[in-house]
């Protein structure tokens, strides 16, 4: 008999567990209280536009090749790989292309900034040795495992700790290696792929860098909805059932182990439970008779976002894949989201728009933008107001960037918000990734892939260790199977 595993969502984190735990021969049920699979990573058509409605910056495309392989060897997962990261729009008229790879940044650092490419270097080498002796303890395995944890990756990973900068946080250390105030901006801006404030987070987290401007975003070939495509298809091919539209209400737990889960519709006897769910609401809303970890819940949330999907009856020479315009004030715009919970008055807007890559994506001579402003979470603020201001802002800044009266040529519209993201995917409060790191010992302030009360109980996602990002979210699933078929040993995998 095959152990059974029920799993709650179905955003990349539970895809991957699917497919970790389907790997390893589990039998395998994944509900999805929503009508479509994918989590955040879905798209959606207005008219003739295609939209990726969640995640655009995609790194690390190994990670979901592997993950796919791993249940079938001739699956395989197409992307672009990007030459560009990002193109950079500052309030003063300055537009800068960053390249990928490390000796173009630099010469790109140094004649559009003016840097010392020595100082560039150093700081891009740094990032990539730190990132090479950080990855296999921070990331690919569990912190809060003492097996995992001992080893040669861990005494690799101290040798470096100076060198981390443990003592400042990501904006102090960019600040240390640059001299001009933009480049110090785009290097902060890193810390939003995890919702958190660069004049708060840990140097550590510069180490992302190395994925940006190193190795360079890739785009999903059709799209990032491929990403959950693939493995959604993939998963159901080989035999994890999916049930969709089927919220589930409750964990079911006995004498210290789960036995089950109840959804909206029905009950299930499950010997192991994988929570894809916002690990606050997983406590707050499925599990009772269970001290709630409060001293890691309780840790300010990540950043929310306001975005709208607009089609555009026109094309952008000037716009890439990828574009940022930057706030004047960057500082100021931190404390706006994490302190005083508004949005800035001249926010960073940031402009994905696929159809750059994928033709399809948009009618011929058009453009499908998603515009997203990094947002506070949601406590109630007037955000019927709020957006209506932002969408007005953020019109005027274009127009005067893009030096053209950009309203006229919104074809259709759509807008996602704080509310619609707790509604839609249950993140707590709007935020994106749980927790912030907004804190130096973040790593270790977020919640284990494992339940240290119930046995068989697991958590994948965003919102537990190792935190924010697809790549991630894949590798919360690889360790919790690793965890699985430690706690399980006497199962035939
Ligand atoms: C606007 C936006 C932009 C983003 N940009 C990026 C980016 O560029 N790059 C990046 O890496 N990440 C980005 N992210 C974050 C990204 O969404 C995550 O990295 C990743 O997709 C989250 O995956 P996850 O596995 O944690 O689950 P989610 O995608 O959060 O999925 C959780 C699923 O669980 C379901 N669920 C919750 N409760 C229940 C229940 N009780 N019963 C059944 N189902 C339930 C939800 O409906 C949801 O489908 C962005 C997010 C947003 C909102």
């Amino acid at each position: 008999m095959h152990m059974k595993v029920g799993i709650i969502g179905s955003g990349i984190g539970a895809l991957a567990s699917a497919i970790e735990l389907k790997k390893i021969g589990l039998d395998v049920t994944v509900f999805e209280s929503n009508d479509q699979i994918g989590g955040k990573i879905v798209e959606q058509y207005l008219g003739p536009f295609r939209f990726d409605m969640g995640p655009s910056v995609f790194t690390e495309p190994a990670l979901m090749q592997a993950l796919l392989k791993g249940l079938d060897p001739n699956a395989e997962f197409a992307y672009h790989q990007l030459s560009e990261s990002c193109r950079y729009f500052f309030n003063d008229g300055q537009c800068v292309t960053l390249p990928v790879g490390k000796d173009k940044v630099i010469e790109t650092l140094h004649t559009k900034f003016n840097e010392d490419p020595k100082k560039a270097k150093k700081y891009l080498d740094r990032m990539e040795r730190n990132y090479q002796a950080i990855y296999p303890v921070f990331i690919k395995i569990s912190l809060h495992r003492l097996k995992h944890l001992i080893g040669k990756p861990l005494l690799g990973a101290l040798a470096r700790i100076f060198k981390y900068g443990l003592h400042q946080n990501m904006h102090q250390q960019n600040q240390q290696f640059f001299q001009n105030p933009k480049v110090v901006k785009i290097f902060n801006r890193l810390a939003t792929y995890n919702g958190s404030s660069p004049f708060a987070a840990p140097a550590m987290l510069n180490i992302i860098s190395q994925l940006e401007f190193n190795e360079g975003p890739a785009m999903p070939i059709g799209g990032m909805a491929q990403i959950t495509k693939s493995a959604y298809t993939l998963a159901a091919q080989y035999g994890v059932n999916f049930h969709t539209n089927e919220r589930v209400c409750s964990i079911q737990h006995r004498n210290g182990r789960v036995v089950g889960l109840h959804t909206e519709k029905s009950s299930y006897n499950f010997d192991i439970v994988v929570s894809n769910m916002d690990i606050h609401y997983t406590y707050e809303k499925l599990l009772s008779h269970i001290e709630t970890p409060k001293r890691l819940l309780n840790q300010e949330k990540s950043s929310s976002a306001v975005v709208f999907y607009w089609g555009i009856s026109k094309q952008f020479e000037q716009l890439g894949v990828h574009n940022i315009f930057f706030a004047e004030d960057y500082k100021a715009e931190f404390e706006a989201i994490f302190e005083s919970k508004t949005l800035h008055h001249d926010p960073t807007i940031y402009i994905h728009i696929s159809s750059k890559v994928e033709a399809k994506d948009a009618p011929e001579g058009k453009e499908n933008w998603f515009v997203m402003v990094n947002a506070p979470i949601n406590i109630g603020q007037d955000w019927d107001t709020e957006i209506q201001l932002l969408r007005k802002r953020i019109i005027e800044k274009l127009s005067i960037a893009l030096q053209t009266d950009i309203e006229p040529f919104i074809e259709v519209e759509q807008i996602n918000e704080p509310r619609l993201i707790d509604a839609r995917y249950s993140g707590k409060q709007g935020s994106i990734y749980g927790n912030a790191s907004n804190n130096k010992f973040a790593a270790f302030l977020r919640h284990p892939n494992f339940s240290k009360q119930l046995k068989g109980l697991y958590f994948a996602g965003v919102t537990v260790h190792p935190g924010g990002g697809i790549p991630l979210a894949i590798n919360s699933a690889k360790i919790v199977a690793r965890c699985v078929k430690e706690d399980f040993p006497k199962i035939n995998y």
